[in-house]
């Protein structure tokens, strides 16, 4: 619509007012000629309602605008993230600048419908055809000024569009940095809090199952007491990859914290989940693991398993609580096990 306004404009600015005005030439006794200004009220017509279009077009853009100036409130998640408020703050600062250009905008349309307004309650008073030309320059540039500022709010507007996807995709990029785990890029606890909540959440609408399984490796501080925290580190991403390797796209792998990770499983019921889980701890134990430097045998890492099915009634808290249990359950049993509830 703005586009088409904008054509209209181009169109009209360069008018040579032919349509607008005829030269009529009417002989006269003696041999002489008077010629006389005739003016189309059709035409002038037609710049008003170029000039309501503009208008239209003008409030067509608020209308479109005013619903993303409403939702610029970005969160940055947990509030902490630096990199993410800066490009939420960002973002709003683009926006309230497309607001800023669209106001100035309104007024210059206000005033170009205002002008409008009165040509045409002039036009309709005078009878002189050289008053009604003056009205229709004025008219004529007015509307060059209106094209003008409507092509430069043009190339400013998809400048401010430009910035704002940079932006928006800066903003995306920064909140997975947020969520990530830097060690083993699966997520961390901030991702936890945020997945889990929406798995309970989902769980509870659609009455599929959801099973949490909380996992840590085995006798892990010797590992960094006898090839230091290099190697530790190493088992960790190796133990990360494993339990990736073995759950679906729509699971949850967090980094809880230091060697002990979380599995978020979505319609999954314990026996699934404990299945999975084995499935985990069977590959972990089968890795042959040596010192790549040293060529020092680490001999056989295990780990243990805990896991809770979401029960009616359960917040995140009850439900970490309960896998958290039995975790510790198959620690006291021996390790190397994974630990379900009605197992003992
Ligand atoms: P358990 O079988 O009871 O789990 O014994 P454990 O030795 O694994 O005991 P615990 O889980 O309490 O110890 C975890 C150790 O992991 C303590 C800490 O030094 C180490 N750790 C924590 N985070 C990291 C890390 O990012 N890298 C390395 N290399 N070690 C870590
Ligand atoms: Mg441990
Ligand atoms: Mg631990």
């Amino acid at each position: 619509m703005l586009g088409a306004a904008i054509v209209a404009l181009l169109a009209i600015s360069d008018f040579d007012l032919t349509p607008i005005r005829t030269l009529r030439s009417v002989h006269v006794g003696g041999g002489g000629t008077i010629i006389s200004t005739q003016y189309n009220p059709f035409a002038i017509l037609a710049i008003a309602l170029v000039g309501l279009a503009i208008v239209g077009a003008f409030a067509w853009l608020i209308a479109r605008f005013a619903p993303l100036l409403a939702s610029a409130s970005f969160a940055s998640i947990g509030g902490t993230s630096s990199a993410v408020a800066r490009a939420g703050q960002r973002i709003e600062r683009e926006l309230s600048k497309v607001l800023e250009l669209i106001r100035g905008h309104i007024s210059s349309n206000e005033s170009y419908a205002k002008s409008l307004a009165n040509a045409q309650s002039r036009l309709s008073e005078l009878s002189e055809g050289e008053q009604v030309r003056v009205i229709v320059s004025l008219l004529v540039a007015e509307n060059e000024r209106m094209r003008r500022d409507s092509s430069e709010l043009k190339v400013k507007l998809e400048e401010s569009q430009r910035q704002i996807e940079t932006l928006r995709s800066n903003l995306i990029e920064a909140e997975e940095v947020v969520l990530r785990d830097p060690l083993t890029g699966v997520g961390n606890r901030r991702c936890f809090d945020i997945e889990i909540e929406k798995a309970i959440a989902d769980s509870r609408d659609s009455g599929a199952p959801l099973s949490l399984v909380m996992c840590d490796i085995d006798h892990f501080k010797r590992v960094n007491d006898d090839f230091g925290h290099q190697v530790g580190d190493e088992i960790i991403k190796m133990f990360s990859r494993v339990i990736e390797a073995s759950v679906r796209d729509g699971d949850t792998v967090i980094r809880y914290g230091g060697e002990e990770f979380a599995i978020i499983l979505p319609k999954a019921g314990q026996d699934v989940a404990k299945s999975i889980a084995e499935r985990i701890r069977r590959q972990f134990e089968s890795k042959k693991l040596t010192v790549r430097e040293t060529n020092q045998k680490i001999g056989q890492m295990t780990a243990s398993f805990g896991v809770a099915e979401y029960r009616s009634g359960d917040d995140t808290e009850l439900l970490v609580q309960r896998a958290d249990t039995k975790l510790y359950d198959a620690k006291s049993g021996g390790r190397n096990q994974v630990s379900t509830y009605g197992d003992n």
